[in-house]
């Protein structure tokens, strides 16, 4: 019966930290189960942690400039275009988008600082996390906003082995970035497969925005300064408080995975 079905589901949630939010997703997003095939990655703030860099550089070039940029601002906004951060504060502080020469010169001071700090550490739990991605057959990609040149390279040399050409999504692939869904879409499309059949890890609100329009199971690792609340508004599945603590859970989060698939199939039955 209904009665005894719905015992079983809750005792069962009490084993777990993970059933609730897997069955959320599922509902909302009108899934009957998920079968993950690809596992999608942002790159900054996830795959390093290359964020405190770019929360320096706006904020100096922007004090430079008489804006006022601090860093949490920094975070909030992350995934935004160089041309859509500037119009944000000068909209703020002067009522007006900026001039394209605004643009072009703080865009280009802001690259110049953040390429003269020191190169960002791979963020601790990261490989891990691939090496158990990449043994349990699962695809490893990145979709990130960066227009980086030297992207491949930068992936190969830290990340030796795992990021294929084909399966990194960059600035160059999309007309929208993030929060629009497009990259996602993006993603999906070139590994051929469809919303439920990967997940992505994400730890700004725009990137988790614009993955869950795109129809994904959303996990958010929170890396930066912002509140679990900022991230979970966003519309993030689960919220993790590092990638360590994502990859010491992968394989308990896969279990519920399964067992949240199984369960709804035969749910319908
Ligand atoms: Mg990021």
């Amino acid at each position: 019966s209904n009665k005894s079905w719905l015992y079983f589901y809750k005792t069962n949630l009490l084993f777990s930290m993970y059933k609730q939010q897997i069955i959320n997703y599922l509902t909302q997003h009108k899934q009957s189960n998920l079968k993950l095939k690809a596992v999608l990655f942002d790159m900054d703030g996830v795959l390093f942690d290359s964020m405190p860099n770019h929360a320096e550089a706006w904020n100096k070039v922007m004090k430079r400039h008489n804006l006022d940029m601090n860093k949490e601002e920094v975070y909030m906004n992350e995934g935004r275009t160089g041309r859509g951060t500037i119009n944000l504060v000068c909209q703020r502080e002067h009522g007006r988008d900026a001039t394209d020469e605004e643009v072009t010169k703080i865009y280009e001071e802001k690259s110049d600082l953040f390429n003269s700090l020191p190169t960002a550490e791979r963020m601790k739990g990261a490989y891990s996390l691939l090496l158990k991605v990449k043994s349990e057959g699962l695809i490893p990609m990145v979709v990130t906003g960066s227009g980086q040149h030297s992207l491949l390279k930068k992936l190969e040399k830290h990340f030796p082995n795992t990021f294929k050409e084909d399966y990194i999504i960059s600035a160059y692939d999309v007309k929208h970035g993030k929060p629009d869904p497009e990259p996602y879409l993006m993603a999906l499309k070139k590994a051929n497969i469809s919303a439920n059949e990967a997940v992505v890890v994400e730890n700004a609100p725009l990137g988790v925005e614009s993955a869950v329009r795109a129809g994904i199971l959303t996990l958010a690792v929170n890396t930066g300064p912002l509140d679990d609340s900022i991230l979970l508004d966003a519309g993030a599945d689960i919220v993790f408080p590092s990638m360590q603590a994502l990859a010491d859970n992968w394989d308990l989060l896969q279990n519920d995975i399964l067992y949240c698939s199984k369960n709804s199939g035969k749910k319908k039955k």
